[in-house]
């Protein structure tokens, strides 16, 4: 069956061109990045081009981006290395409602160890509110931990801004960037991002391998204890098809980004009006244009989301219907 697939915020095809740079890491290059020997050595060198590749893409340095296994493990790493190791500066988080759940059930793990958080609202198109966010801030707060964009409705917050706040407060500023990377010009510097979370799978690459940036200067508490790959912050033997495939996948988004960004935004503003026009009582969620370029939200009233999704499926389509939260008509 051919499918129709709309259903990229879950996650990507491999890009051809990906898969070929990885092909002989699976095969002939299959040395252990930490060997000193040629193969070894062969291992390291792409492992180390890939870490380049990823720092040039969010204006990082190399020696700021660590290898992880996804954007899950990202977020755990950045939130609760970081808490952990601030925890005598103060024990307050802030994030807001509509995170992921890889950061929101991270806090509330945090929650129990003795850490307190605080979950701020967004607006009717789910944006942050920056007054908000600047009440909620204390005395203990060490980090704050806003997504960059949001996987159901796309949009995207005023990241520089939070960044600027975090920074004039003496706050780490922590965004779960999966959404945004490949998609978003980001810089780092730029947009005072401390810490930041990405995964392969989301811009056409292969799935388990992300990365997670930190700052120089900031400390973090490792998770898993082992050999000293990653800075000694990430222990395992490193995936370097995954991580070439990564480094390649996020070479080929940024090159024509804007080109790109046109083309989808135009098939994605197509496919709402078709929507608009022929269907009656339809509400697109989320901000209209202050959101992902390839994402569209859209209510459908009086009809069942699951219904709609298993009609879809049997004509080939592949969708989502999100969480009833965020779907739902205000
Ligand atoms: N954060 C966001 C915003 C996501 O959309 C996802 C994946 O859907 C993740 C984190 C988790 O990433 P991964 O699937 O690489 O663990």
């Amino acid at each position: 069956m051919n499918y129709i697939y709309f259903d990229n915020a879950a996650t990507t095809k491999l890009d051809d061109e990906v898969f070929k740079e990885m092909m002989p890491y699976f095969i002939n290059e299959y040395g252990n990045a930490s060997s000193i020997y040629k193969l070894g050595r062969n291992s390291r060198n792409a492992v180390e081009t890939a870490r380049e590749k990823i720092a040039e893409a969010i204006n990082a340095e190399p020696r700021e981006i660590y290898f992880t296994s996804g954007g899950t493990e990202s977020d755990n790493t950045a939130i609760r290395g970081i808490a952990y190791n601030y925890k005598k500066k103060g024990n307050h988080i802030i994030t807001s409602k509509i995170e992921h759940p890889a950061v929101l059930q991270t806090c509330k793990q945090l929650e129990k160890e003795g850490f307190e958080v605080t979950y701020i609202d967004v607006d009717e198109y789910g944006i942050i509110d920056l007054e908000s966010l600047k009440k909620s801030i204390k005395e203990t707060t060490i980090l704050i931990s806003i997504m960059f964009a949001n996987n159901e409705i796309g949009t995207i917050q005023p990241i520089k801004e939070i960044g600027k706040i975090a920074k004039e407060n003496n706050i780490y500023f922590h965004t779960d960037s999966v959404q945004a990377v490949g998609s978003i010009k980001i810089d780092v510097k730029e947009m005072n991002i401390d810490s930041l979370s990405m995964s392969a799978h989301k811009f056409y690459g292969p799935k388990g391998i992300g990365a997670l940036y930190v700052k120089k200067g900031i400390n973090f508490q490792k998770f898993m204890n082992g050999g000293h790959q990653e800075k000694n912050k990430r222990a395992g033997t490193e995936n370097v098809p995954a991580i070439v495939g990564m480094g390649k996948a996020i070479e080929i988004a940024y090159k024509d980004l804007e080109k790109h960004t046109k083309h989808i935004k135009e098939l994605r503003d197509y496919y709402i009006r078709e929507v608009q026009d022929k269907i009656p009582y339809v509400k697109i969620n989320g901000d209209i244009d202050k959101r992902l370029p390839g994402n569209s939200n859209i209510s459908f009233r009086f009809i069942e989301g699951e219904g709609l999704l298993l009609n879809l499926d049997l004509k080939g389509i592949c969708a989502s219907s999100g969480s009833a939260c965020t779907s739902r008509f205000t």
